[in-house]
């Protein structure tokens, strides 16, 4: 055990935040715990004040000096302007995985997956949660979806890491790279590439489609999972739910300097100061920090007297059954029962071993590409529904060697040779660019562009063409 203490910082939060928190320090600092706290206020009572992150200014200096967050639920206020606190901790301080273990209990926890232990790594910063969304046409809007390569280095390391440090034995990697072939294209490529470098672990890849419809179904046969930030955002939850104990579930975000723990749930108001809320979600959160700060034997050590509680059927109201809970408890006399079993191991559940994690993720550097523009998506609002007509009014522009090659409508090719039954939009993508892939210059696209403003066509936005060491870095267009 470690003997000097590791600052942290703390915050009790809303509703039944601080009784929640109140019995996981208990807990943590009866196991052992090394820790020196700060508290920070967050919350309703701060966006009250005016603050509309709900966290005030010298907060940020208490995250920077301890770059440990334990955090109670919150209330967000009904309303607009108050923006989430969640988000903005995540997106300020760079917290770039987010990692949700989804375990279940049975028997002592109902669930219909008994067998079930499952660590979603969900990339947290890029995707289409990047919120960039314009509205282009009458008819069309768009969303961005960003996707870097060193975005995914990071947080494929970090599953691969952390299988290893919590002796897992398999990493999954979801995408949808047979449609987003050069976004999730690159998730899946990177997995691949980081993936080698881990031959201790297994690996394996599924469309998210039908590896989410497994992993609903079966999840017993999924280990660590880890997928861009949509596909993690959506099957973190149903992960958690399918456990059958979403209140039981702890969470980390994890960034460079700064690492968050919490629960999975909110700040549950109508139970607050009754003594009634169970404490495990935060608990298993605080269990995560310890080994993030080092200290993995202190984590095991409640996990296991944890699971010791869970198992003698200690229960709080939210999973207590008549057939198997044994004594209904409130907060603090559930922490009790969890510190008198300090240096237990459980019975009939898998006790927990944890080695410390203290690992610090760096992307590699990106080598330079030879790039070349090669042409340009120039892409229209046009009402006249005809991709014919288009096409022939658009075939006469040229610059430099780029020359219209195909439009699509919707990603869809329409011209040359569209079918009649495809529906257009008023929104057109006019591809102009060499067959033979010859570069073409900046100033070849702004003439391209004045002789189609010039016919009286209202580009709305363009995409330049390039070619990277060779390699086309477009999509090539659905179509026939
Ligand atoms: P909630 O998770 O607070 O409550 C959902 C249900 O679960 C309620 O019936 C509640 O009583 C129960 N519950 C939740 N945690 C419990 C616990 N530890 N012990 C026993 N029962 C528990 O979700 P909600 O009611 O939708 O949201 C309430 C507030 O929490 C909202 O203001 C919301 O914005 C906020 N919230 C905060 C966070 C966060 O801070 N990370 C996350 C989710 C929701």
């Amino acid at each position: 055990m470690s003997s000097t203490k590791v600052p942290i910082t703390v915050a009790y939060g809303d509703g039944i935040g601080p009784e929640i928190m109140e019995a996981t320090l208990r807990i943590i600092e009866a196991a052992g715990a090394q820790i020196e706290k700060e508290v920070i206020e967050i919350g309703e009572k701060v966006y009250m004040d005016g603050y509309s992150s709900g966290i005030k200014p010298e907060a940020w200096e208490s995250l920077r000096r301890t770059k440990v967050f334990l955090k109670a639920p919150i209330t967000t206020p009904q309303g607009g302007g108050f923006k989430s606190l969640n988000v903005t901790v995540r997106k300020v301080l760079g917290l770039y995985a987010n990692i949700r273990p989804c375990v279940s209990y049975h028997p002592f926890v109902k669930t219909k997956h008994p067998v079930m232990d499952v660590v979603i790594v969900r990339e947290n910063e890029e995707d289409l949660y990047a919120g960039i969304e314009h509205r282009q046409t009458d008819e069309v809007v768009q969303c961005l979806k960003l996707i870097s390569r060193p975005g995914c280095e990071r947080i494929v390391r970090y599953a691969f890491e952390y299988a290893r440090a919590y002796g897992r034995k398999k990493v999954t990697c979801f995408s949808k790279d047979n449609i987003m072939k050069m976004t999730d294209g690159l998730f899946h490529k990177v997995f691949d590439e980081i993936g080698a470098e881990y031959p201790d672990l297994e690996k394996e890849h599924w469309i998210v489609d039908i590896g989410a419809a497994k992993l609903a179904d079966t999840p017993e046969a999924f280990d660590v999972v880890v997928m861009p930030n949509l596909y993690g955002d959506i099957l973190s939850d149903v992960a958690a739910q399918i456990t059958g104990s979403v209140g039981l579930a702890g969470s980390a975000n994890i960034g460079d300097g700064v690492a968050m723990f919490e629960a999975i749930h909110g700040s549950a108001p109508r139970r607050a100061g009754q003594n009634m809320a169970n404490p495990s979600g935060l608990l298993l959160g605080a269990v995560q920090m310890l080994v993030h700060i080092g200290q993995a034997d202190v984590a095991e050590r409640v996990q296991n007297a944890w699971l010791c509680t869970l198992e003698e059927g200690i229960h709080t109201y939210d999973i207590f059954k008549e057939d198997t809970s044994k004594v209904k408890v409130g907060t603090r006399e559930f922490a009790d029962a969890v510190i008198e079993r300090l240096g237990r191991k459980p019975q009939t559940l898998k006790p927990v071993k944890f080695s410390n994690a203290t690992f610090h993720i760096r992307p590699s550097d990106t080598q330079p590409a030879k790039k070349e523009l090669i042409g340009v998506d120039i892409f229209l609002h046009h009402k006249d529904r005809n991709a014919d007509r288009l096409g022939e009014a658009l075939k006469k522009f040229k610059a430099g060697h780029m020359e219209l090659s195909m439009i699509t409508n919707r990603g869809t090719k329409v011209w040359p040779g569209g079918f009649p039954e495809t529906f257009c939009t008023d929104h057109w993508r006019c591809r102009f660019k060499s067959e033979e892939l010859k570069p073409s210059g900046p100033q070849d696209v702004l003439n391209l562009m004045q002789q189609i403003v010039q016919a009286g066509f209202e580009i709305i936005k363009t995409e330049n063409l390039y070619t990277f060491d060779g390699e086309p870095g477009f999509s090539a267009g659905q179509g026939q």
